[in-house]
């Protein structure tokens, strides 16, 4: 984005990527339909980036959703809203829109290097990259590093470059899983008669928070939208004490008393799992997942089952590792860089992307606030360089 704004402007726009092509995660968020943003009024948008929301607020304005959709659409992807809100390409991919866009950018002249692995600055203050052929230098006018978080590593981003920029003095807070799914330490059972199944329509709770969606059941723990969308906060829980409690309410839209009636209409001779299953349609797996949560032997007492199924704790023991997290939370330090994402360490270089220290959880918000600040770090280098200012 930063190199379509500059090329726009006139610059002479080189893009380097360590991949022998560019866009790869881009292409691996098309798998799940490329969720490219949502259409919430920007009042509830913006706060879905916690702590950053101040400081992403202003670029995210300055290239809100609509402008997004405009883009994608002026590519030739007609969008459509999504049930939740969320908004998609028409092909549920990205291929076609990121084939389109790299046309465009070669239309203007953008010329990309593939295989350029940045690792840094020379003596001479240059770019340096790392290719096939040996070491090569670069001395742009400007610079915007646009290289990811962390996860998925296979696919480009790696993070090497958090080492670099805190050697050069700048300001990183650790990189760490987001939107990343959880161990719980499943009983063989569960593990090997469930994992890939769904709990849907499930509301979980953690502290204060409740969202409603969906996890999934995997081999090591439990993953998924309502996951992701407590996974900030579970993850510091579990930092700070180890272990952090999630409710699961298996019902959310019956109330206690409700299924308490359903259940007492069942005779009491029968065992707990035909009676989940016949007065609420617990499945297999949430009748399993209340043993995991209450011990093996359930309440007979419809009261106490009822409660059993609106609230069953389970304890989360680990956060799984980065390199299959959705997005990385951590990154530049939004301290280290001025209102147009300038570092102020390296005078000429800007930052966009994941790079920086913020994170949201799914349903377009990753991908929104990258779009915005790789348009904000363009705009930045335009008033540099209108300014006279020279690398
Ligand atoms: C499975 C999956 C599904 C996702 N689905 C969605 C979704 O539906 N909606 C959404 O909003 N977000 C989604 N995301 C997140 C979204 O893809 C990212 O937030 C977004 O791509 C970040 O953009 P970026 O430009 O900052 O970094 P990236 O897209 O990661 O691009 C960084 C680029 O920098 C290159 N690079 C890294 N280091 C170097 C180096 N040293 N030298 C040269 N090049 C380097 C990499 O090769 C890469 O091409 C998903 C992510 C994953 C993993």
């Amino acid at each position: 984005m930063a190199a379509e704004v500059l090329a726009e402007a006139g610059c002479a726009v080189t893009v380097y990527d360590r991949m022998p092509s560019v866009g790869r995660k881009l292409l691996m968020a098309g798998r799940g339909g490329l969720n490219l943003t949502h259409s919430e009024p920007l009042d509830r948008f913006l706060p879905r980036y916690g702590a950053a929301a101040a400081r992403l607020g202003p670029f995210i304005e300055a290239f809100p959703p609509q402008a997004l959709i405009a883009w994608a659409e002026g590519l030739g992807q007609p969008t459509f809203v999504g049930s939740s809100g969320r908004m998609f390409p028409k092909a549920l991919k990205a291929s076609p829109l990121l084939r389109a866009w790299l046309g465009r950018l070669r239309a203007l002249g953008v010329e990309v290097r593939s295989r350029h692995d940045w690792s840094g600055w020379d003596a001479e203050g240059r770019l340096r990259f790392q290719t096939a052929q040996g070491g090569v230098s670069a001395q742009p006018d400007a610079a915007v590093l646009a290289l990811g978080g962390a996860s998925w590593p296979k696919l480009g981003s790696t993070g090497a470059w958090a080492g670099l920029l805190a050697n050069d003095g700048v300001a990183v807070s650790p990189l760490q899983p987001a939107n990343a799914g959880f161990d719980v330490a499943w009983s063989d059972l569960v593990r090997d008669r469930f994992e890939g199944q769904p709990l849907k329509g499930v509301a979980l709770t953690f502290g204060r928070v409740r969202v409603r969606g969906e996890a999934m059941v995997t081999h090591h723990g439990l993953e998924g939208g309502a996951i992701y969308a407590l996974s900030a906060a579970l993850r510091e829980a579990i930092a700070k004490d180890g272990a952090a409690r999630l409710w699961i309410d298996l019902r959310p839209d019956a109330r206690v008393e409700e299924l308490t009636a359903k259940l007492a209409q069942q005779p009491p001779d029968q065992s707990a799992a035909n009676r989940l299953r016949k007065a609420v349609r617990l499945t297999p797996l949430e009748t399993n997942l209340l043993r995991e949560a209450h011990g093996k032997d359930l309440p007979a007492d419809p009261a106490a089952l009822a409660a059993a199924i609106k609230g069953a704790p389970l304890q989360l023991v680990g956060v799984r590792p980065i390199d299959r997290a959705i997005s990385t939370a951590g990154g530049v330090a939004f301290s280290a860089v001025d209102e147009d994402l300038m570092l102020a360490a390296r005078p000429g270089v800007f930052i966009a992307g994941e790079m920086l220290d913020w994170e949201a959880p799914t349903g377009g918000y990753l991908l929104q606030a990258s779009f915005a600040t790789g348009a904000a770090a363009a705009r930045g280098v335009l008033k540099r360089l209108k300014a006279g200012v020279l690398n």
